[in-house]
């Protein structure tokens, strides 16, 4: 078991325990957390979205099992990553078959693109959507929303699973929170942390040698295919009007395409 998770243990042992004897009334002990604070350190946060992938996304979304193309989106996504403002954790893409389009990030990296839309953009569009990702987890957003909605017992369940802790209990608490990660990969973020992953996400598609623009370029493609959008596509849940977000992702565009030749 690494080293972090004793750590976590003596701070959470009694949230643990009370939750595997199922004590109704246990509550988290002080812990200096709060939307804006992630109590988990990069480590921890790659079990939780092991965790995540394994136990929940895993059983519902089948991967896209087509060598040709995982290769093609790992290599999009090992040169934004290299171009994100987190290159030192290991980003894990996967396509999943589905004919909607879907995408959506997990804590410690884990990215998710739908089959449909990866086929109907081409690589420009793909490293957009990887971009927009990416930059949720690379600022943070994922990790943050993530464990404050699912509140810290529920998060030290998903680090424990993640490192191999096989308590049923753990397991089937962790199982028990799949409506609502489903629910949160698809409500989006807030307006704030949106218009941060596009900025974001322009300022890394131009440092990896993509067109900057494809990002805004993509956003419109999306508005005008949106049929074709699964419900819980958290991009275009957004709460921002997707007119802004054009607009801003090309002001954007034109300053970083600027300094690289765009
Ligand atoms: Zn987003």
């Amino acid at each position: 078991m690494s080293s972090f998770v004793p750590k976590l243990l003596v701070f959470f042992l009694p949230v643990i325990c009370c939750v595997c004897m199922g004590c109704a009334t246990a509550r988290p002990p002080a812990i200096p957390s709060g939307p804006e604070t992630v109590v988990v350190d990069s480590a921890e946060e790659v079990q939780v979205g092991r965790s995540m992938a394994q136990l929940i996304i895993a059983p519902r979304y089948a991967p896209w099992n087509n060598s040709v193309e995982q290769r093609r989106l790992n290599a999009i996504g090992r040169k934004i990553a290299a171009a994100s403002d987190r290159p030192d954790i290991v980003y894990h893409l996967q396509t999943f078959d589905s004919p909607d389009y879907d995408a959506f990030a997990l804590p410690g990296g884990y990215v998710y693109l739908s089959r449909g839309l990866y086929q109907d953009l081409d690589d420009d569009g793909r490293a957009a959507i990887v971009a927009h990702e990416i930059a949720h987890v690379a600022a943070y957003h994922t990790v943050k929303r993530m464990q404050s909605v699912l509140g810290d017992e529920m998060f030290v369940g998903l680090v424990l699973a993640g490192v191999g802790q096989k308590d049923p209990q753990i397991i089937r608490m962790v199982a028990g929170a799949s409506d609502a990660v489903f629910d949160l990969l698809g409500r989006g973020y807030g307006r704030q942390d949106e218009l941060e992953a596009d900025a974001l996400a322009v300022k890394y598609l131009a440092r990896a040698g993509y067109d900057p623009y494809a990002l805004a370029d993509t956003l419109e493609f999306l508005m005008k295919e949106k049929k074709k959008a699964g419900k819980a596509f958290e991009i275009l849940n957004a709460p921002v009007r997707m007119s802004e977000r054009i607009r801003r992702s090309r002001k954007e565009a034109e300053i970083a395409g600027a300094g690289f030749g765009f």
